[in-house]
């Protein structure tokens, strides 16, 4: 990768968008920048008595569209430049899925695999007293992303109460359903992916058996293989932080989703059900038809961009290819389906779970399940027919897509602000 910051590559896909649209330079102006980022210092009291503090960020990069919206990582490497990359694709994201929301996103830098269950809840309320004055049901709206969950989140939106006097379930989302979460919210992110995929599967010349190799097998990971594995499709390789397994007639999905539940690692079923070991750095150029990156960012690099040989990447991971690899892949005739489309099924029933708190009134995971499907068919086809017309790629289609939205309601706004 180049020696830019994340920042500075993802704004790349900004500017090959812009050249398709004819936008006035003051759009592109006001989104190369995050409009604020909060940095704080928690401190919270270990189980020993002992003190520690952690660096934390909430970025809302851009709120011209409505409240900013993004989850909260925790991750021992986030850093400032993350955390504001991340709150921009969530700025285009939800433009993509025409959602009424900004982007935002928020950090906490630590393991949490070294704390215990009750430091991390320390640590989760802690994050929320520093963030309370930023954060708001109409100002900005945080959910999980990597290494947090439905749990953490129901910690934060009741420190939330606490803090305020009052629930305000909609301040959170992808909460527990017994704090107001939403129905179908779990797999979501996955799901959408799953139904973007299905959707555009004749465009995409997909048999009815396909091999798919995962890399990431958190939630995302987890469900997708899930979703594809009961439609008939093989599920060739999967790695996680700590290695891969392959196996060409297809892998045991029972026994590497039992894997992770006991805390274990996919490499701990090599050896069973005609598992073989696999680098974790082997796994993008395994033989398969997709490959479905849903890990951390460039994760596909121009180091081994050539290497892939799927000719469908979904991206269920925010920004796992450099713009650098985007060019390999494009020469090499791989589709991608890029991150602000793909991986939106999350916060698209973040806002279904957003609307129901607000309304007082739930919906059926039926329900949640078919408007998710409706929003990603039509979005993922308009993308596809703009990427046609101009030629583009997906990713390009995506932003040019996106683009059009945010640049329409920056001037809107006024020319004063
Ligand atoms: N963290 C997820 C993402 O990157 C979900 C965000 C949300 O639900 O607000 O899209």
């Amino acid at each position: 990768m180049s020696e830019d910051s994340l920042l500075d590559n993802a704004l790349v896909r900004l500017d090959a968008a812009a050249a398709h649209l004819n936008i006035d330079a003051d759009v592109i102006e006001k989104l190369k920048f995050p409009r604020e980022t909060t940095k704080a210092r928690l401190m919270i009291r270990m189980d020993d008595g002992s003190r520690k503090s952690f660096l934390a960020w909430r970025c809302r990069y851009d709120d011209t569209r409505g409240p900013t919206k993004g989850g909260i990582r925790f991750h021992p490497d986030s850093t400032d430049d993350e955390v504001e990359t991340l709150a921009f694709w969530m700025t285009f994201k939800c433009a993509v899925m025409n959602l009424p929301y900004g982007g935002g996103k928020g950090a906490v830098q630590v393991d949490p695999r070294k704390l215990s269950k009750t430091e991390l809840e320390r640590l989760s309320r802690a994050y929320i007293q520093a963030f309370s004055r930023i954060i708001g049901p109409d100002r900005d709206i945080p959910a999980p992303d990597v290494y947090t969950n439905s749990m953490i989140m129901g910690w934060m939106a009741d420190e939330y109460a606490q803090i305020v006097g009052q629930t305000v379930p909609a301040v959170i989302t992808g909460k527990p359903i017994a704090l107001g979460g939403s129905l179908g919210r779990g797999d979501a992110t996955a799901r959408g992916g799953y139904y973007l995929v299905s959707h555009l599967k004749e465009d995409l010349n997909f048999g009815a058996s396909i091999r798919v190799a995962v890399q990431g097998f958190g939630n995302a990971g987890q469900h997708i293989s899930s979703l594809l594995a009961c439609d008939g499709h093989k599920i060739v390789a999967v790695s996680d932080s700590e290695g891969g397994v392959y196996c060409a007639s297809g892998l045991n999905l029972d026994a590497l989703l039992a894997a992770k539940a006991s805390g274990n690692s996919v490499v701990s079923t090599v050896g069973q059900h005609g598992h073989e070991f696999l680098a974790g750095h082997d796994l993008v150029g395994v033989e398969a038809e997709l490959l479905v990156p849903s890990a951390l960012e460039n994760m596909i690099d121009e180091d081994n961009a050539g290497s892939v040989k799927a000719q469908l990447v979904l991206e269920l991971a925010n920004g796992p290819i450099t713009a650098e690899a985007d060019e390999i892949l494009a020469q090499n005739g791989v589709i991608v389906l890029p991150d602000i489309l793909a991986n939106a099924g999350g916060v698209t029933v973040s806002y279904f779970e957003w609307v129901q708190n607000r309304q007082g009134f739930y919906w059926s995971v039926e329900e949640i399940h078919e408007r998710l499907r409706t929003i990603m068919e039509r979005e993922g086809r308009a993308i596809w027919e703009v990427s046609q017309q101009k030629g583009v790629t997906m990713r390009t289609a995506a932003y040019v897509h996106a683009l059009s939205r945010l640049a329409e309601a920056i001037e809107a706004h006024g020319t004063q602000n």
